[in-house]
């Protein structure tokens, strides 16, 4: 049997050679490749990708998998190679029943369709991209029925975003959710609304990129294990064991979007890098569950970045590395990055709100595999939606059902990943202060790496050995439930907005 066990991280570590490159490309198409070079690195991707694709489905990895999982061999394995056979075997056993040339074909729509989403973006104009997206959404449906004929499309979706997750589930915690906000929204917008205006000036790049090195120093990421870099849209890579990076964008005239990038990053980075280096070449070592993932980075963002103790020590920094902040009193900066306004646009949206954004992402998605909608009904459901939820009506499908590019490669199923990441942190916030005690205290001692180490301690370094809801039952004792995010909600916000 360890024989076999040898094997098979063998052949994991074969598949991460192929990986690791593939990584780097896209790390470096999305930081420094020139415009000419786009082409022949997008090619490489195809080629490494192929080959990482192949040694997956190969037919000898499948007799090992296969023979791994027989009870007799199976019940005698540790527990990080059992999570691996089994997700391993069941994805093995998932792509061979997708007849190649519909994957082939599926592929190249989806890269098609994404570049119809960028024009119909800049135009503004749904009628470029429907088509695309209409085929997007059929071939989606007819693929995951190829994958798992047995269970709901949509289902099975969910499931490969955030692995143990259902619909009903879903349903449950996002009612909660939306019956919990609509009173406490309706308080904020009916409160004193704060001025802002000291916050307007300039802030140097050059500034915002040595502050960025001294949050995520304070945070804990390891610089011995990570690096930065600057791309279009913020994101956190694994180049390989040990090589964790984050990319940011920075504009001078908006300090606070690069700066809670950087912690959102590096809350996924700070996981990354403390997965226990034991479980080399298993599935544990990828954190492929979504949610889990965004729950550690929406922490770091929002819990601990929006807390008044975060900022306590650290705060004469920000004037020193970034002058106009001087100017900006500490109160004012508080309010500024817990300001809760209704708005278009998901990615710009404060922690409140941002959960109706999903909520409708969610409610569509919902309706799109159920076949309740046509594609030509999504923008005005889309903006039907918007108005219900939110109580603002998009002017323009770019600010509206064309704001995302999920859904034009397919990925229906990802967005309800990012909520539930905020639901599951309301969870083990309460875990954790339980232990610990109030963590606005621990930071205001300048102690955040007591609340790391927590993380590291209770979360990070199990990396995907147990899906979300083992590690709530786990650390809370308890279901999911959206109740622990709702009174943090509500106990914070009463106290900013004095109602
Ligand atoms: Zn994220």
């Amino acid at each position: 049997m360890n024989n076999s066990v040898a094997r098979l991280k063998d052949h994991m570590k074969k598949i991460e050679q192929y990986q690791t490159i593939e990584n780097l490309l896209y790390w470096d198409l999305a930081t420094m490749t020139p415009e000419k070079g786009v082409d022949s690195k997008a090619e490489a991707i195809g080629f490494f990708s192929t080959e990482a694709f192949r040694l997956s489905t190969s037919e000898e990895y499948g007799s090992l998998l296969k023979e791994l999982s027989a009870p007799e061999n199976y019940n005698t394995l540790e527990p990080a190679i059992k999570v691996t056979v089994r997700r391993e075997l069941r994805d093995y056993e998932r792509f061979c029943r997708v007849p190649e040339d519909f994957y082939t074909e599926y592929v190249t729509l989806k890269a098609r369709s994404q570049r119809a989403w960028e024009t119909a973006k800049k135009a503004s104009d749904f009628s470029v991209y429907a088509p695309y997206l209409d085929k997007i959404i059929q071939m989606t449906k007819q693929y995951v029925r190829y994958m798992e004929p047995d269970q709901k499309p949509y289902e099975v979706l969910l499931d490969m975003f955030e692995e143990g997750m259902d619909s009903q589930t879903i349903d449950r915690v996002f009612e909660e959710l939306k019956e919990g906000l609509r009173p406490l929204l309706k308080k904020i917008r009916e409160a004193e609304q704060p001025d802002l205006s000291a916050l307007k000036g300039t802030y140097p790049i050059s500034g915002q990129k040595k502050l960025q090195d001294m949050l995520l120093s304070y945070m804990g990421f390891d610089f011995t294990k990570g690096t930065t870099a600057e791309s279009e849209h913020p994101f956190t890579s694994e180049i390989g064991s040990g090589d964790i990076r984050i990319t940011n964008h920075f504009r001078e005239e908006d300090p606070l979007a690069a700066i809670f990038s950087a912690i959102h990053e590096g809350g996924h980075a700070i996981f990354d890098q403390n997965i226990d280096p034991s479980y080399a070449h298993t599935s544990v070592m990828q954190v492929n569950i979504m949610g889990l993932h965004e729950s550690q980075s929406r922490f770091y963002e929002n819990i601990l970045g929006r807390n008044p103790g975060f900022w306590s020590p650290i705060y004469t920094k920000l004037g020193k590395l970034l002058p106009h902040f001087q100017e900006v009193p500490f109160d004012t900066f508080l309010k500024a990055i817990n300001h809760v306004e209704p708005s278009m646009i998901r990615i710009d949206a404060d922690e409140v709100t941002y959960c109706l954004h999903i909520i409708l992402r969610y409610e569509i998605e919902r309706a799109i595999f159920n076949d309740e909608v046509t594609t030509e009904e999504l923008p005005a459901l889309w903006n039907d939606k918007m108005e219900e939820l939110l109580g603002i009506r998009p002017a323009t499908d770019a600010e509206g059902v064309l704001q995302d590019t999920h859904w034009s490669d397919g990925s229906f199923g990802y967005f309800p990943s990012y909520l539930l990441g905020s639901v599951y942190d309301g969870m083990f916030l309460e875990a954790m202060e339980k232990e610990l005690g109030s963590i606005e205290e621990i930071m205001s001692k300048g102690e955040i790496m007591k609340i790391t180490k927590w993380l590291n301690t209770n979360i990070h370094q199990n990396g995907s050995l147990y899906t979300s809801r083992e590690v709530i039952q786990r650390l809370c004792g308890k279901e999911i439930s959206a109740r622990p995010l709702l009174d943090y909600f509500n106990k914070k916000y009463s106290e900013i907005y004095s109602f």
